[in-house]
């Protein structure tokens, strides 16, 4: 099946159709949304564009497209978004890709565009398209940009980056390359031909690039193609500039909060590719019926329900849109499910519903269902306005069938509850694209139909079947659950299919430096009742392992319980995992759940092996007693105490009234000097306690027109630059093999820098007083050699540390290296 129905303008899912934003809320709809959808039904031109992440997308120029020229409009994103930054959480990596995910199909909710995906992982900041390409499989993600081409059929595509570099950011630059070679490809049949089965080959007319001004960089000129975007809908009340505000600020994660724009405004367009323009971007696409066979009949069907539709009483134009229907029918099915006509019988499919006043819900009893045991489902249905509808059948999971075969009068629920088992072969609706972990910066996907959804529908759903005049439909709904918070109100959950049982470790990854037992600990919790079971660890030779009473016993659903396990490490180079899991009558569950939940998405979670990273390493250390200033959120305090630092969080009171000589050491938090806005005021204490002998580790900060700094942040003068170093394999070069900090209490070694994740470093120190120390050098490919990823200075009896490396990212991953190195930074010798 390559056609979806878009989002934008149906409530319900007809047969086969995949749609996960519909979890969120049951949608209302208006006259003026139904009318909306009339004219949309009435315009064929579709529209995609393309970009790399979850937020470079131009949400007012999508609202434009989808709402005023009402064309089908979709957003390909070539990433999830995994590699960014989180501002309303701690979740980094794949989990940081869901809530992205999600952030985009609410945006899209709201500017009615389409979302789509391809396989590629955000790895991180990329400096070049070239560099990009070292992480990611060219052809495949070239081939699911093709594949998304041939299932949209877009007549126009555009691009947010030009293939020239302006975008800076390699997945940029990356995106607009593939879409240019994806326009030429998806016309070629001799290209990705086993797509051919699924879908045609496309040629869309032109390709264009949706030059920005973006302060810094302005890539607008007054030669280019204009499209005035500011126009006002009636319809909704709104300007596309104020829908497009509304949209863009779900991207709370990055923090895009948005103003409403107002007035005229421009967009500028340049030609990449295709049909020659004169002034109008749209040139030669006819989004009119007429641009096929047997169009125009139903263009004009189409024009005489607009002028004839009642906003009091949309029901009265049930009976010609049955007729239309009946006729888009015909035409789909000789002309298949890639059609137009298909397409368009779906849309009009949901506006038949919308002017019945059709509402129609499969709720579940509760939030969890398991493979094998009963859920009980309650299937409703209302017809709000006057018109006679005879329901034939309700079933569930397209199993039973219910026979129903009843008028529903107007206005009275309908209401069908069953006791269900779910099929022991149903998928835990954990995300489709993590279901197999990726090592290599591409999601692995083995159901060819799903690459490219955004989400995974709720395998359980309800099917009702019913007549309106004499035309007959099947609806398949997905199951939702829903429940009434005090402070928010109704709102809906997605369905959780899950294990009976989950085991999940309390941390990911434990450090130490000695052989010493230490104490892990998995929380199990049932999804069932009556559970009871043994907690089982994988052994290795190179570990002592005990699990303390492994038998466990959990009376009812949703109960929980640690249990603890000690290890010891007797191998002194230890790196592995240690894999946890339940058994109960010789079957093995082994999967641990990460959640993720905020009030602006639906919440989801993830499923993964329950496994403990283990790394035993050489650690000496001198000093036990550190301070930490938080800043945006980061794990290295936590880290830091795992292998044996007493560590206090400071506040800013406390930074300035407590005696810190009691302090070996104080680490300030990454950004700190951009989040916590009073800090600077607390710089002159802290300059104090490094001349009176105390060590200060100041992690990476910005320098930028969004985040100055307010004064200084070391002894001496130094500017920290937007240098950084992406590839984490880049060799790093010691500049004086004698320093102190290379040699005590560690000797770092070139080993200490092998298996590190996503980057070297970022934010380096520039325009150096000479009172520093450099410590190393280093450099991404084809690039001048870089010293400021750590800079030291001695300053009265203490010293002081700037340092650009992502000690952030490389401690909560286990490298041992890098645990070493901090430890030296936390541990140089001062004077008396
Ligand atoms: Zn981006």
């Amino acid at each position: 099946m390559s056609v979806k129905t878009p989002l934008s303008c149906l409530s319900l899912v007809v047969i086969m159709t995949v749609n996960s934003v519909l979890f969120a809320q049951s949608p209302a709809t208006s006259s003026a949304d139904i009318l909306q959808s009339l004219q949309k039904l009435n315009t064929v031109a579709t529209v995609l564009y393309v970009a790399a992440h979850p937020d470079d997308e131009n949400t007012r120029l999508l609202a434009y497209l989808a709402k005023e020229k009402k064309f089908r409009t979709a957003y390909l994103s070539l990433t999830r978004g995994d590699g960014g930054q989180n501002l309303i959480g701690s979740e980094q990596g794949d989990m940081l890709g869901v809530i992205r995910t999600e952030e985009l199909l609410a945006a899209r909710k709201v500017d009615g565009a389409e979302q789509y995906f391809t396989r590629a992982v955000d790895f991180g900041y990329s400096k070049n398209p070239a560099e990009t390409f070292t992480h990611w499989d060219k052809k495949t993600i070239l081939g699911d940009v093709v594949l998304t081409i041939r299932r949209l059929r877009p007549d126009i595509i555009i691009c947010r980056f030009p293939t020239t570099g302006e975008g800076g950011h390699g997945h940029h630059t990356a995106s607009a390359m593939l879409a240019l070679e994806a326009f030429a490809l998806a016309a070629d049949s001799t290209a990705f031909t086993d797509q051919l089965r699924e879908v045609k080959v496309w040629q869309a007319k032109r390709i264009l690039w949706n030059t920005f001004n973006f302060g810094a960089t302005n890539t607008t000129a007054p030669d280019q193609f204009k499209l005035d975007v500011g126009a006002y809908n009636v319809l909704e009340g709104k300007s596309y500039g104020e829908i497009a505000a509304e949209s863009r600020t779900n991207h709370k994660s990055q923090g895009f909060g948005s103003a409403a724009q107002r007035g005229s405004s421009i967009e500028y367009f340049k030609l990449m590719k295709g049909d020659a323009v004169v002034s109008d971007i749209f040139e030669g696409v006819n989004s009119n019926w007429s641009r096929f066979p047997k169009g125009n009949a139903i263009g004009a069907k189409i024009d005489k329900c607009i002028k004839a539709f009642d906003p009091l009483h949309p029901e009265l134009s049930v009976p010609d849109l049955l007729k239309l229907h009946q006729a888009l029918k015909v035409l789909a099915l000789t002309n298949g499910k890639s059609s137009y006509y298909y397409q368009k019988q779906l849309e009009l499919e949901q506006i038949i519903f919308q002017c019945a006043g059709i509402w129609m819900e499969c709720n579940a009893k509760e939030v969890v269902a398991i493979p094998g045991e009963k859920v009980k489902l309650t299937a409703q249905f209302l017809v709000r306005n006057p018109l006679l509808v005879q329901m034939k059948s309700v079933s569930f999971n397209s199993a039973t069938d219910t026979v129903v075969n009843d008028t529903m009068n107007h206005n009275m629920l309908f209401k069908c509850t069953r006791d269900i088992v779910v099929p022991d072969n149903t998928p835990y609706t954990d995300p489709y694209w993590l279901k197999v972990p990726h090592e290599q910066a591409i999601h692995i996907v083995h159901q060819p139909k799903m690459i490219g959804l955004p989400q995974m529908d709720c395998p359980l759903t309800a099917t009702y079947h019913f007549v309106i005049g004499k035309s007959e439909f099947k609806v398949v709904k997905p199951v939702v659950y829903k429940l009434t918070d005090p402070v928010l109100g109704e709102y809906y959950k997605p369905l959780e299919i899950l294990p009976p049982i989950t085991v999940t470790p309390m941390r990911s990854v434990l450090v130490t430096g000695d052989d010493q037992e230490k104490s892990l600990f998995f929380l199990v919790k049932t999804n069932v009742d009556n559970f009871e079971g043994t907690l089982n660890v994988k052994m290795t030779s190179k570990l002592d392992v005990r699990v303390l009473n492994p038998s466990f016993s959990l009376e009812k659903k949703g109960d929980e319980k640690l249990i603890e396990v000690k290890v010891k490490i007797k191998d002194p180079q230890f790196s592995g995992n240690l894999k946890a899991y339940v058994m109960r009558n010789d079957k093995r569950y082994g999967m641990a759940i990460q959640r993720i939940a905020y009030n602006h998405i639906p919440h989801r979670f993830i499923l993964k092996e329950a496994d403990v990273k283990l790394v035993r390493t050489d650690l000496k250390m001198a000093g036990k007693k550190l301070a930490y200033i938080e800043g945006a959120g980061d794990d290295v305090a936590e880290c830091l105490s795992d292998v044996g630092y007493s560590v206090t969080a400071l506040n800013n009171d406390q930074l300035m009234n407590d005696d810190l000589s009691i302090y070996d050491a104080i680490v300030v938090g990454i950004r700190a000097f951009n989040t916590n806005e009073k800090l600077y005021l607390c710089q002159d204490r802290l300059m104090a306690y490094v001349k009176n002998g105390g060590r200060l580790i100041v992690q990476y900060n910005t320098n930028s027109r969004v985040g100055p700094l307010n004064a200084g942040i070391g002894p001496y003068k130094f500017t920290i630059s937007r240098n950084r170093v992406t590839d984490e394999r880049a060799e790093v070069r010691f500049v004086n093999d004698s320093l102190k900090v290379l040699q005590y209490p560690n000797a770092i070694m070139q080993n200490d820098f092998k298996n590190w994740v996503q980057e070297r470093g970022i934010y380096f120190a520039t325009e150096v007083d000479s009172a520093y120390h450099y410590v190393f050098e280093m450099n991404d490919p084809n690039e001048k050699s870089d010293k400021g990823a750590l800079i030291t200075a001695n300053y009265g009896k203490g010293y002081f540390v700037y340092t650009g490396l992502a000690f952030f990212r490389q401690l909560p991953a286990g490298v041992p290296g890098a645990y070493r190195l901090m430890i030296n930074l936390l541990s140089q010798p001062t004077k008396p």
